[in-house]
């Protein structure tokens, strides 16, 4: 099977080191494989204000290297349907559903978003770096909007399908909601790609890197006169191989370091995240 791997990134704010790692291994997945590379701006929810940032983002995956071979439509240009998937409407707050007082599964509602009827039972899938994983889902995810727009967890899935990605390689934060998209797959009677989760990178502060971390955008490290090399020194550890060029020969999904990772705000170093919830 000719292997293609896709980069996805969300025009919500510039690209940062963690963008830079997950990127990274997606670049390093399909390159090694020789395969296709996709790049897929994943625009649901930024309207007008996507264009300047997705220019932006396109400018520094460049200039890290990390080359695609085709630009796919992206996502704002797209129609999603829900055929052949099992939903319900629920206009509970988020509030309502954590308390347990939706009943909205079981009254078959018509206002409200469509979220998705995850069947009940196990699901199995294999991560090329976690290994086996048998979970049950236990989210039903909102996969479009009260006012008829697709939101992402649809979308993700009929995209991949529709572009043909046959290996999904991204940041480990989204380990946890990977079951209940195979059970989209399922429903829809489709093969799910390959799974690989890399490490998260944190900020000093504990959490996720974000906009609110900017001295960790490659545009401020740019500013500060970093190279691409740099980058990879400082990140390539996490994805088993030593900087400062990417080296997609000798990429093992096997050695790709598991768990969460905290990057200071200058970037000088990685370190592991003591209060690391073993993902
Ligand atoms: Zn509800």
């Amino acid at each position: 099977m000719h292997v293609v791997g896709r980069l996805a990134p969300t025009p919500s704010g510039h690209l940062h080191l963690g963008n830079a790692l997950a990127f990274g291994a997606a670049w390093l997945s399909a390159r090694s494989a020789d395969g296709r590379l996709l790049l897929r701006i994943e625009d649901l929810d930024q309207g007008r204000a996507r264009d300047p940032i997705a220019r932006a983002q396109r400018d520094d995956l460049q200039w890290l290297g990390l080359q695609w071979d085709e630009e796919v439509p992206p996502q704002s240009t797209r129609t999603y349907t829900l055929e052949g998937i099992p939903t319900y409407r629920c206009g509970c707050s988020r509030a309502e559903r954590l308390a347990g007082r939706c009943r909205c599964r079981e009254t078959q509602g018509t206002e409200g978003a469509w979220r998705f009827k995850t069947p009940p039972g196990e699901v199995t899938f294999t991560d090329r770096t976690h290994g086996p994983r048998v979970e049950t889902p236990t989210e039903d995810p909102n996969l479009r909007r009260p006012d008829g727009g697709a939101a992402y967890p649809l979308a993700v899935v009929l995209d991949d399908l529709r572009d043909g990605v046959t290996e999904v390689v991204r940041g480990g934060d989204l380990l946890g909601a990977t079951a209940t998209q195979v059970a989209l797959y399922q429903c829809l009677g489709r093969r799910t790609p390959t799974w690989l989760h890399g490490p998260l990178l944190l900020g000093e502060d504990g959490k996720k890197l974000s906009k609110s971390h900017g001295s960790t955008e490659l545009r401020a490290l740019r500013a500060r006169g970093w190279e691409p090399g740099r980058v990879w020194e400082l990140l390539l550890p996490l994805l088993g191989l030593r900087g400062p060029e990417l080296d997609s020969g000798a990429f093992d999904p096997e050695r790709v370091a598991r768990g969460t990772f905290v990057v200071d705000g200058e970037g000088r170093s990685v370190t592991p995240h003591t209060a690391s919830r073993g993902l």
